[in-house]
């Protein structure tokens, strides 16, 4: 069965060896090619200068140029993207067999740097992080862009033109393809790769903005605690795992409102069935930035005493003080329209929201005017009616009491059970 699975998946890396370019190169007579910044599964990043424009950029070679449609697809899919927290594309091209990028240039470290310096995050740092990767994620889902591949090696953090700590999300929208010798030649960067990849990725299903939800909750699990969900080392190991194994819940967190909050998000967006987890990137965003404010004492106090880097102004500052895009205010979680350009037929089937119905019932039951007989305490209605019933009876079958005290009874007894009828109703 796994050895379908294998032959069915059709997005795992494919890694080949990033061919060296000579720092000094010249690519289009245009842009020069400096020192080596980062690699990844199917290019090489190097600072490079722009002639034409004077300007410092980004230049991405392309590996292997067999991949060269996929990699100008990407290309093509993140230059429609204008966010703050996706990387900016500026130009391609092809001189000879080299098939490049330029992008802007991102000074900065990967998330899975970060993490195998630090180990697990602060828990507002977790969720300050997880908000942003979703304004990105919301921002490509809305024009059809599945990431395909978030993992902590495809967020650049970085200090913005403000001096805010920020991030860009790199690597957008490249399907990639599986590799069989890679299966069995490179299981380090296999494990890098699979680890975030969604069940109906790995099934070779048409995929939606939610698999990419599958695979931030990956991120942040290992973001929040400093270890993955799944242990397995074996590419069939983990996409087994994916398929069918329930992740343990988020360790450590000593019973804190806001780590249980975050492990029961997480638990959502690594649900196997997509129509279990979150509705979209915004609900998922506005759900972190409800912890982030919540953990925002815990997480200076934290930052101070590890000595990370400059905590974000975000957790620092007043609410006045936080970026206008993460201040915004969230709109109410909607049905998940968008036409996805890769998928067009993959829309949500069954909408999700973080809210649960039991919510809205009790606030509806709150905000309903009372009557005068809703309004008797229920235990009151109750001996309003039995008590002078009770009386009533004794009096009758043992005295002879008068007309005006039978009557008082009775009503009494009436209005109790008035009472009592109509507040059994109401719950
Ligand atoms: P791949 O598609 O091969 O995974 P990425 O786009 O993820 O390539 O880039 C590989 C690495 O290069 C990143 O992890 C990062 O360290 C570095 N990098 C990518 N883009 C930039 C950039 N614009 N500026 C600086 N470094 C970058
Ligand atoms: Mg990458």
């Amino acid at each position: 069965m796994l050895e379908a699975l294998l032959v069915g998946s059709s997005y795992v890396t494919a890694h080949t060896e990033a061919k060296q370019q000579p720092e000094g190169a010249l690519l289009c007579g245009r842009y020069e090619l400096k020192e080596v910044l980062g690699k990844g599964g199917m290019a090489t990043v190097h600072r490079g200068w722009d002639r034409q424009l004077q300007r410092a950029v980004a230049i991405k070679l392309l590996s292997d140029p067999e991949h060269a449609e996929r990699f100008f697809t990407e290309a093509k899919r993140t230059a429609k993207l204008h966010h703050s927290s996706v990387i900016s594309i500026f130009d391609t091209g092809k001189d000879g067999t080299s098939c490049f990028i330029v992008m802007e240039l991102l000074e900065g470290e990967t998330l899975e740097r970060r993490l195998a310096r630090e180990g697990a995050l602060p828990i507002g740092e977790v969720a300050r992080i997880g908000a942003r990767i979703c304004e990105g994620l919301s921002a490509a889902h809305e024009l059809g862009i599945v990431h395909r591949d978030i993992k902590p090696a495809n967020i650049l953090l970085i200090t913005n033109e403000a001096g805010v700590p920020d991030l860009k999300v790199l690597d957008f929208g490249v399907a990639k393809q599986i590799d069989s010798s890679t299966l069995e030649t490179d299981p380090g960067v296999l494990v890098g790769t699979l680890i975030t990849m969604s069940p109906e990725q790995i099934r070779g299903e048409p995929l939606d903005g939610r698999s990419d939800l599958y695979s931030l909750g990956m991120t942040l699990y290992r973001a929040a605690c400093g270890s993955w969900p799944f242990k397995q080392e074996t590419a069939a190991g983990l996409l087994f795992a994916h398929i069918s194994v329930k992740p343990n819940p988020l360790p450590g967190g000593d019973g804190r409102p806001e780590f249980s909050r975050l492990s029961r998000l997480l638990e959502r967006l690594l649900a196997k069935e997509r129509s279990e987890r979150p509705i979209d990137a915004k609900a998922v965003r506005a759900a972190l930035l409800a912890i982030f404010e919540a953990e925002r004492p815990a997480s200076i106090a934290e930052a101070t005493t590890v000595e990370a880097p400059p905590v974000p102004n975000l957790a620092q500052g007043a609410p006045s003080q936080v970026p206008m895009e993460l201040a915004a205010e969230e709109p109410a979680p909607s049905k998940f329209t968008t036409a996805l350009e890769v998928d067009p037929g993959a829309q949500a089937t069954k909408p999700q929201t973080l809210f649960h119905p039991g919510m809205l019932k009790a606030d509806e039951r709150s905000t309903r005017a009372p009557g005068l007989l809703a309004s008797v305490p229920q235990g009151l209605a109750k001996r309003l009616a039995a008590y002078p019933a009770l009386l009533l009876l004794v009096l009758v079958v043992l005295f002879r009491v008068s007309t005006w005290v039978l009557v008082g009874l009775g009503l009494m007894a009436l209005f109790g059970l008035a009472a009592y009828v109509r507040g059994s109703r109401e719950r």
